[in-house]
């Protein structure tokens, strides 16, 4: 089997619904993880983006045009870089929310590198769609930041990843790339407009060379959701307001297992880029990089 591929368990317990909403925020917290720790960013995404909107607030109150000195330039150069990455980071995370919010996801990655036909590193998430409730509200079922943060731990920690975050990443691009369930078997063209998603009509397969990793998320629950009914009341009202009340009896009187069966045989899925691509940043080595930061 290939060294460079690595399969990684990544569990979130203790959350007793999974929802669309939940599992989106997961994913992004993945992203801002793998962009600090592949150093892409120097401060994990929190730090770096408070660091870059105060930046927006002082231009915006006429801080800092006091000099007019090379140095200054400079430095103005090097914060509309940062400014850009930053954008780019919160663009993609919106493009993630929304390709939960309107489809199925059954598998996304992201992938570091000048391109994506020749990445150097490939982090597959799979997503544990089947246990993805349709039932609930995220609203009603938010991931506590601190449940995050635990299972990122775990990827610090782990063992299989260790010689690969230790070792030295450049600055480079970051691309998303999304694999949705559709049932038809084709979606619509319009339905990923709005998610800024271009068909990816030939699936780039992964080099050789390429650090390849599998991030399985895995939803550890002691209730099924179905069984939990806080959100079913609500489902109701929701149902009326859509005026969906026609639900053929026919769908109603097969069994959970049958209609299991009926979506799987239904089930392809194609592959979507994001247009969206996260160019790394990193202040140049020969500037004192406080400078950039501070004042
Ligand atoms: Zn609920």
């Amino acid at each position: 089997m290939d060294q460079n591929i690595k399969n990684v368990d990544l569990k979130l317990d203790n959350i007793e619904v999974l929802t669309s909403g939940t599992t989106a925020e997961f994913v992004n917290g993945i992203l801002d993880f793998l962009l600090y720790q592949r150093r892409q960013i120097p401060f994990v995404y929190k730090t770096y983006k408070y660091y870059v909107d105060k930046w927006s607030e002082a231009d915006e109150s006429g801080q800092s045009k006091d000099q007019e000195s090379f140095a200054h330039y400079q430095r103005n150069q090097q914060r509309s870089k940062a400014k850009a990455t930053k954008e780019s980071i919160s663009d993609m995370r919106e493009v993630i929310r929304q390709a939960f919010r309107s489809s199925e996801v059954k598998s996304l990655r992201f992938l570091f590198g000048n391109n994506t036909f020749m990445p150097s590193e490939v982090y597959t998430l799979h997503i544990p769609h089947d246990s993805i409730s349709r039932d609930h509200y995220c609203e009603h079922h938010a991931l506590p930041e601190g449940r995050i943060n635990q299972a990122l731990l775990r990827l610090l920690t782990c063992e299989e990843l260790y010689t690969l975050f230790s070792t030295e990443l450049n600055a480079t691009n970051v691309f998303l790339e999304m694999e949705l369930l559709t049932d038809t078997g084709g979606l619509q063209g319009s339905h990923c407009d709005s998610v800024n998603l271009i068909p990816k009509h030939v699936f780039s397969k992964v080099p050789r060379s390429c650090k390849n990793i599998h991030l399985h998320l895995l939803h550890c629950s002691e209730n099924a959701p179905n069984e939990l009914r806080c959100c079913k009341e609500l489902d109701i009202y929701h149902d009326l307001g859509l005026l969906n009340l026609d639900k053929s009896g026919a769908d109603v009187s097969k069994s959970s297992e049958e209609q299991d069966f009926l979506k799987a045989a239904n089930e392809t899925s194609g592959w979507w880029q994001a247009e969206v691509i996260v160019r790394g940043f990193r202040a140049p080595g020969n500037q004192k990089s406080g400078d950039l930061w501070s004042s």
